[in-house]
């Protein structure tokens, strides 16, 4: 078994984070980012990209770069807002009023499940390379107020990404573990979660390694998104009004506007007068246009007014079913990058009458809440008990339309509760059951989560037959729903219909292409890696060329240089025709001859130098027993991790103390080796005088 990690799936960002030495640590991804943008994307070569770089090129190509699809997991397309399915891909419904993505580039489509484990599997990749170890479980973070499908869908994309997923938790019950884990004192916090596409808030109970959720609420379509789109009608208004272009229309300028919009928001949260400047972007019969205007704070507060007026319905709803008063909050958590807009704030301070807590970082808490599960689930983290809830309503439609309650929202998890059902008519040997969640009146109006059908009832005058329905959440929050027959004592098998999630067939054959993806990926990141470490290697072999004439003369030096010469010329050759093969052959040639050469510079200080100052220091570091390294080693690379090799201008992360050397080390002194601070160091450079990654 390897690795358990927790992982904070959002909407726009998201975060990995692992247990060592009992603390979280968030994980920093190739890129040196502790943050990973949530958009994936497909290149002109057909190529995955996720995360930064596939953030960078939205603007050139809007419809085969998929962000915020955390806004489309777990539901039907009918459910969608117009402003939601106002994205520049396209998305689709398909024959179940599931939604479908398109991928021109690859004339495919993906369901969100999909896309989302293509993030959650880069992430994983990224923690694979830091920890040196596989990573095969997870626990991932959703919003408190995520229904059961979009749970489920969760769940699914997990497995798709080739993940375990050992538990769902709550993002703020997530953000709670982490503030409260070395809290002793009982407290009664709120957790103001407003991200890029959802806003949840939860009132917990801290003390004495217990949490327990009080209250859960939110919106789940509700966040930073929503005032980007705020400024991008209010930007494109003045514009269609101006030029008659409606900018909404273009992909491309919709692309640019949202990204503009945002960074202006991002502006607003510091300043209070932002200037917006899109130049070309679009043209009309009387040449190019462009797009300049100046937003102040106050417009901007004024334009997304009625966004944080629907801030306050959930806080109230959470303290109602809480069953407390702002007065009774001492500490107040704010999570998620849209909490640094100073209106925002203002509200939660009006409306709690605190100073929120500062000392926790909003971006992070959350990733490191879902480490500290992964670590209680792992058996690392003792003595924390974590009490969540449910955080809606689940029911039954019965005759009528109505719903009857069966599990109400804010019970504690995990949970199992049963009703009696029975027939409407005689001899009515089917009855079916459709279980929705949510809080109407009109089961219409909640979510379906799917319709059992319950056959073989013997016959019976109506009313008689007894039906035990039994609904279990579990501690995901998960539900199953397991169907009795009182009358005859047999447990019926259920059929579930219509849930907007995946039927396990095609989550099989995602599993499947989603390896096939990994694989394809990994083929072409070593190729890379590999050209990358030629071009390093015939660099190599000329500054040591240089460095061999410069300390025992140009003969010494010339006895190689017609070798390394001609090899150098045959990488080049080889890189620039794409023949792999003689690349390997002369990455290969090439190591040979350095090999030679080092160890006859070697032979050589020995001759000038005797036992002198070189061996003196060699002996007190490793002890008499060295053994020599064998370049050749290096060439071996590991089928998971792809060739750890880097390239010399390669340095994946700028904290990486703990981070495995890249380079396996030539001498093992008794008890193993110690990685030491410089220990990225060149692979082609690691030959007997660069002993100071020790
Ligand atoms: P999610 O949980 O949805 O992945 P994050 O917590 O990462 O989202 O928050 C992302 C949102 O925060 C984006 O909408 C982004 O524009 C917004 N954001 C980030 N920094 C700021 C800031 N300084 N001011 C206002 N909004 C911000
Ligand atoms: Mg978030």
């Amino acid at each position: 078994m390897g690795r358990v990690v927790g992982i904070d799936l959002g909407t726009t960002n998201s975060v990995i984070a692992v247990m060592e030495g009992g603390r979280p640590v968030v994980i920093p991804n190739s890129e040196g980012s502790r943050i990973t943008p949530s958009v994936v994307a497909f290149n002109k070569e057909g190529e995955l990209l996720v995360g930064q770089m596939a953030r960078r090129q939205a603007v050139l190509n809007p419809q085969n770069t998929y962000y915020g699809i955390k806004r489309f997991m777990g539901r039907k397309y009918s459910e969608l807002s117009e402003a939601s399915k106002r994205v520049p891909y396209t998305i689709r419904r398909d024959e179940l009023d599931n939604i479908k993505i398109r991928c021109p580039r690859l004339k495919k489509e993906f369901a969100p499940e999909e896309i989302s484990a293509m993030i959650l599997r880069r992430l994983a990749e990224e923690a694979e390379r830091y920890l040196g170890e596989e990573v095969t479980g997870a626990v991932i973070t959703v919003p408190a107020y995520f229904n059961d499908s979009q749970r489920q869908a969760t769940r699914d994309a997990g497995r798709i990404a080739g993940l375990e997923v050992l538990r769902i938790i709550n993002e703020p019950t997530a953000a709670a573990l982490a503030y409260g884990l070395d809290k002793r004192k009982n407290e009664r916090i709120l957790v103001f979660d407003l991200g890029g596409g959802t806003f949840d808030v939860s009132i917990l109970e801290v003390g004495d390694g217990v949490f327990e959720v009080k209250a859960t609420s939110g919106d789940t379509q509700l966040g930073g998104n929503d005032f980007d789109k705020k400024i991008v009608d209010w930007l494109a208004d003045r514009f269609l009004e101006e030029e008659g272009v409606d900018l909404r229309k273009d992909r491309q300028a919709l692309q640019r506007l949202t990204e503009a919009a945002e960074k202006a928001k991002i502006e607003l949260s510091g300043v209070s007068v932002s200037e917006i400047n899109l130049p070309f972007i679009t043209a009309t019969e009387d040449g190019p246009k462009h797009l300049e205007a100046t937003l102040t704070r106050a417009q901007f507060e004024e334009l997304c007014g009625d966004l944080v007026s629907r801030l306050r319905k959930p806080l109230q709803r959470a303290l109602k079913d809480a069953g407390m008063t702002p007065f009774d909050i001492d500490e107040v958590i704010l999570v998620g990058g849209s909490t640094r807009i100073p209106m925002v704030q203002d509200l939660v301070r009006s409306f709690i009458d605190l100073e929120p807590n500062q000392n926790i970082n909003p971006d992070e808490v959350v990733a490191m809440g879902a480490a500290i599960q992964a670590g209680i689930l792992a058996g690392e983290v003792e003595d924390i008990l974590l009490l969540d809830v449910t955080p809606l309503s689940i029911g039954v439609e019965t005759v009528g339309g109505l719903t009857k309650k069966v599990v109400p929202r804010n019970t504690t998890i995990p949970v199992r509760r049963s009703e009696i059902f029975s027939t409407s008519e005689n001899n009515q040997t089917t009855v079916e059951i459709h279980v929705v969640q949510g809080e109407r009146e009109m089961a219409a109006d909640n979510k379906s989560l799917g319709r059992f059908k319950l056959t073989g009832i013997p016959p019976a005058p109506r009313g008689v037959p007894q039906i035990q329905v039994s609904f279990d959440i579990d501690a995901n929050g998960i539900l199953q729903v397991i169907a009795r027959d009182k009358t005859t004592g047999r447990e019926q098998s259920i059929v579930i219909q219509g849930a907007s999630n995946l039927p396990p067939s095609e989550i099989e054959r995602m599993i499947k292409e989603a390896e096939e993806f990994a694989q394809l990926d990994r083929q072409r990141r070593e190729r890379v890696e590999k050209r990358n470490r030629a071009r390093a290697l015939a660099d190599q072999a000329q500054r040591r060329l240089r460095e061999v004439a410069l300390d025992f003369g140009s003969q010494f030096a010339n006895r190689y240089r017609q070798d390394i010469d001609n090899i150098c010329k045959e990488i080049l050759d080889a890189l620039e025709k794409e023949d792999d093969r003689r690349l390997d052959k002369s990455i290969a040639d090439l190591e040979d001859v350095l090999y030679e050469l080092n160890r006859e510079a070697r032979l050589q200080y020995k001759q000038e130098e005797g036992e002198g100052f070189f061996e003196s220091i060699k002996k007190t570091f490793m002890g008499d027993d060295e053994e020599e390294y064998d370049w050749r080693r290096q060439r071996q690379p590991n089928p998971r991790y792809g060739n750890r090799d880097y390239p010399a201008n390669y340095s994946p992360r700028d904290n990486g103390d703990s981070y495995p050397s890249a380079n396996p080390p030539r001498y093992k002194p008794e008890g193993g080796y110690r990685i030491g601070k410089k220990n990225l160091s060149i692979p082609y450079e690691n030959d007997w005088d660069d002993d100071d990654d020790w």
